[in-house]
């Protein structure tokens, strides 16, 4: 009892000192604020409060290091009008080596949410002990409007407008949410054009024949699903025969479906942006991908019981993944979740508040950091590869992604038991800290 009322006062004073820190930081850093950016930024300090982080590092690293907002023109493919786009780049630590980070076309991005995204990759890289910084690109488009050839152009010139802070060893950009293999293609050609001679290693997630790696379009997919096994491990939890619903039917989570579904786990529930589907008596995977091909969206799927987003996260399952858009579970729905365990695929889909509840329901999460970290450790390797013109097995990378995945749960399991954290501030710890003890051994310029 005495520990419960030690931690609820702690937790008071922590949340008291995290908004004082915040609101200053807000007013000398507002060109960034933003709902997501607001929510990395307070994940950070939290982390910071429990490590008693130096404040001159902890003000160092509340804001992005460098920045590019371009705006450019582009023609649809039927007028004759041009438009005005936006599209953003931003790298958050320079400390590390290149920065590193996908890049994302959504019609809502903005600065905010990019910043956010690349504070993000920071404690990513750093927890999984990869030699790069954090960095996350994005364009405010609907890419669901584009035809192909609009989407080349579009790539195209962003990546000419970003063209002098990317580089093999300054900046390399990798898919996110609404990109693909073919744009990380166009970036490259793009690059490479300007440059004169093929540059593979100024972008991952390209097409194994342009020189990307093999196994990277499921890394993050199979990546949660070695740390889902690891944590069923941890809370003695049977995968033959449990069961899993899956928010977000795109490259991470139709992988994760289809790997856990290879061990035996019944998908009860999945979803996209156009429909959920619930069948408790499980849903094949491959013929969900079938009908996906066909229509593009999963809407009017025959097999299963159309039901809304809400309601999806609310079903009674072992395991819930989150593979789609942030700021999902929240103080709103937190206490309502029915799952053993949390399983974040997706960036950001787990506000604070909502933390705090599902650590007091005892609910196990495998942070966003963490959980899809694979995709980022792939492109390591890849990156690795294209830098000196050689090809690993397929044998290989799984091996060396598992291990890396494993080392970082592990850590990060061993610091949450012994501090009495949540998983995700003790996963936030073990990135924050690498950073930290880089950053001080580099010392102040000039
Ligand atoms: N966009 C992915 C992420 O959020 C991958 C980034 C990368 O491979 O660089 O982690």
């Amino acid at each position: 009892y005495d520990y419960l009322v030690k931690s609820h006062l702690k937790s008071v004073a922590l949340g008291r000192a995290i908004r004082y820190t915040l609101s200053r930081a807000r007013a000398r850093g507002g060109e960034w604020d933003s709902p997501m950016f607001r929510l990395a930024q307070q994940q950070f300090l939290k982390a910071a409060q429990y490590m008693n982080l130096d404040d001159n590092i902890r003000q160092r690293l509340l804001f992005p290091q460098r920045t590019q907002m371009v705006s450019f023109p582009f023609f649809r493919d039927d007028r004759t009008q041009v438009e005005t786009v936006f599209g953003y780049r931003v790298q958050h630590l320079l400390s590390m080596g290149p920065t590193k980070g996908g890049i994302r076309y959504h019609e809502e991005v903005d600065l905010g949410e990019v910043a956010a995204l690349a504070m993000w990759m920071t404690w990513k890289c750093a927890l999984m002990k990869l030699p790069f910084g954090g960095a996350k690109g994005g364009v405010r488009v609907d890419p669901t409007t584009l035809s192909d050839r609009e989407l080349q152009r579009l790539t195209r010139r962003y990546t000419t407008e970003i063209i002098d802070i990317i580089g093999p060893d300054k900046d390399i950009p990798a898919p996110d949410l609404g990109t693909d293999e073919r744009v990380m293609a166009w970036l490259m050609d793009t690059y490479s054009q300007q440059v004169g001679h093929s540059v593979p290693a100024v972008v991952t997630g390209k097409p194994v024949v342009l020189g990307g790696s093999l196994g990277r379009k499921e890394a993050t997919g199979r990546g949660l699903v070695y740390l889902i096994q690891a944590s069923a491990r941890h809370l003695g939890m049977q995968l033959d025969g449990a069961t899993a619903v899956v928010q977000g039917f795109g490259n991470v989570g139709s992988h994760a479906a289809h790997f856990l579904a290879e061990l035996g786990v019944r998908i009860i529930g999945v979803s996209d942006v156009s429909t959920g589907l619930h069948a408790p008596e499980g849903l094949s995977v491959e013929d969900l991908l079938e009908y996906q091909a066909e229509h593009r969206i999963l809407e009017g799927y025959p097999a299963a019981e159309a039901i809304g987003n809400a309601d999806l996260l609310e079903l009674d399952c072992d395991i819930l993944v989150l593979a789609a858009l942030q700021n999902q579970v929240t103080v709103e729905n937190a206490g309502r979740l029915e799952c053993r365990l949390l399983a974040e695929g997706a960036n950001g889909p787990t506000t604070l508040e909502a933390d705090d509840i599902l650590q007091e329901r005892g609910i196990f999460v495998l942070p966003d950091i963490l959980g899809n970290a694979g995709g980022v450790t792939v492109s390591y390797f890849e990156w690795v590869q294209g830098m000196q013109n050689l090809m690993w097995s397929l044998d290989e990378i799984h091996g060396r992604l598992q291990a890396i995945l494993l080392d970082a749960f592990q850590r990060t399991l061993s610091r949450a038991e012994a501090q009495h954290l949540d998983m995700r501030t003790a996963a936030l710890i073990e990135g924050v800290s690498r950073v930290t003890e880089a950053k001080l051994l580099r010392g102040v310029f000039p």
